[in-house]
C-alpha cells in the first residue's frame, strides 16, 4: 500500500456523519482521529465536555504548545451521498470537506510526513465537535481548562489564502416587557407590553443611522406575545441579533440600548457575546506564517475583513493570535461543497515549513 494521500485522509474523515449533536457519529470520528495521532506518537487525549467529544493531541507533554493546529469537525446535516467524498475536476467534494474536515486531513498528512521527528516539535492539534452551534463545549471548554498556545493556526474561513485580520463580533440580547393585562375593548386599563417593547425596538433600529452595514448591523430575529387576541398582553419579548465590528462600537451601543431600554421600562439580558476579531498582524508568528505561505503559494496574501464568525473569537478573548487562512473552496453549508485538492496540499507544505521556523524545541 502506498503513502496515504491528504485526500485519502479527508475521505475517510467525510464519511464520518460528524453532524453537530449527532453525539455517536462525533465520538466515533474523534475515536478514529486520537487513535491515529496516539498511533503516531503524540500525547493524545479525549477530552469530554456535556457529551460532546474533543481530541488534544500534542508531540510534547504540554497543554500549551507553541503552536496549535485548531479544527472543527462537526458539520451541518446532509444527505447520505454527500457523506462519500468525490474526486472531481481537482475538487474534493462532499459534506465537511471545505467546513472544514481538510484542516484535520492535512494535519494528518503532516504527521505522518514527519514520522518519528514530531518529538523534534513543540506543536498541538485540536479537534472540536460543536463549532456550528457556538462552540461551548469544544474550543471555548478547553480554552478554560487551561489549553492554549503562542499562535493558533485556524483554517475555518478566509476565501482563497486572503488572511482574516478582522472579524465582527456578535451580540444576542433578549428584551422583555412585563404589562397589565385588561380586555381588548378598554386598553387604558392595561399596560400592552407589546406595543412598548415593538415602540423600543423602532427605536433601538435607529442607531444603526450613525454606522455602515460593516460596522453595525442590528436586527429582530424573534419577537412573541399575547395570549387571547382580545386581551391586552401583559408579556412581550424579542431577541436581537447586533454584530460590530470593534468593541468601541460595542461598549457606545450597549450603553445606548440600556438607556433606551430603562426608558420604556424594558429588561435586557444577555444571551450570547461574542467578542470581535482582531489579529495584531505584527506579531512575529503571524509575519512568519504570512512570509511562509506566500513562498509557497508564489503570491501575496492579502488580509480581509469577514462579518461572520469562527471559533477564532474565544482564541482572541484568550490573547492567543489566530492565523485564519484557508485554501479555495466553495458551497459552505450547502450541497454543493468543494475544497481545492492542490490547496489543501499546499496547506500540509507550508504548515511543515512553518513548523520548522517556529514550532522547533
Ligand atoms: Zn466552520
Amino acid at each position: 500500500m502506498g503513502m496515504k494521500s491528504e485526500a485519502d485522509y479527508l475521505e475517510e474523515l467525510v464519511a464520518f456523519a460528524s453532524v453537530t449533536a449527532d453525539k455517536k457519529a462525533s465520538k466515533a470520528c474523534a475515536e478514529h482521529c486520537a487513535e491515529f495521532f496516539k498511533s503516531h506518537g503524540l500525547h493524545t487525549k479525549l477530552i469530554e465536555s456535556d457529551g460532546y467529544p474533543n481530541v488534544v493531541a500534542t508531540a510534547q507533554k504540554t497543554k500549551k504548545p507553541k503552536v496549535m493546529l485548531q479544527c472543527h469537525m462537526d458539520v451541518v446535516p446532509a444527505g447520505d451521498k454527500l457523506f462519500k467524498m468525490k474526486r472531481e475536476d481537482g475538487k474534493l467534494k462532499g459534506r465537511g470537506t471545505f467546513d472544514m474536515k481538510f484542516a484535520c486531513a492535512s494535519y494528518m498528512k503532516l504527521i505522518n510526513d514527519l514520522g518519528k521527528d514530531t518529538s523534534k516539535y513543540d506543536f498541538g492539534i485540536m479537534l472540536s465537535f460543536d463549532e456550528e452551534i457556538g462552540g461551548h463545549n469544544g474550543v471555548e471548554a478547553l480554552l478554560n481548562q487551561g489549553y492554549g498556545a503562542n499562535v493558533c493556526i485556524l483554517p475555518d474561513s478566509g476565501k482563497d489564502w486572503h488572511l482574516e485580520s478582522t472579524g465582527n463580533g456578535a451580540w444576542f440580547v433578549k428584551l422583555s416587557k412585563t404589562g397589565k393585562n385588561a380586555h381588548g375593548s378598554v386598553p387604558h386599563k392595561g399596560i400592552n407590553a407589546a406595543e412598548i417593547l415593538t415602540r423600543t425596538i423602532h427605536e433601538l433600529h435607529k442607531l444603526r443611522e450613525d454606522y455602515s452595514d460593516e460596522e453595525l448591523t442590528l436586527s429582530l430575529t424573534k419577537i412573541s406575545s399575547g395570549k387571547a387576541m382580545n386581551q391586552i398582553p401583559d408579556h412581550a419579548e424579542a431577541v436581537l441579533d447586533i454584530r460590530f465590528k470593534t468593541s468601541e462600537i460595542y461598549e457606545s451601543l450597549k450603553a445606548q440600548v440600556e438607556k433606551i431600554c430603562l426608558k420604556h421600562g424594558v429588561d435586557s439580558k444577555n444571551i450570547e457575546l461574542f467578542s470581535c476579531i482582531n489579529v495584531d498582524t505584527e506579531k512575529p508568528e503571524i509575519i512568519d506564517f504570512i512570509r511562509t505561505a506566500e513562498t509557497v503559494l508564489g503570491r501575496k496574501i492579502p488580509k480581509s475583513h469577514s462579518v461572520g464568525s469562527t471559533d477564532a473569537r474565544y482564541f482572541c478573548a484568550h490573547n492567543i493570535p489566530c492565523v485564519v487562512i484557508q485554501p479555495n473552496g466553495g458551497g459552505r453549508h450547502a450541497d454543493s461543497e468543494w475544497v481545492d485538492a492542490e490547496g489543501v496540499i499546499q496547506l500540509t507544505t507550508i504548515l511543515r515549513k512553518y513548523l520548522e521556523q517556529c514550532a522547533i524545541i
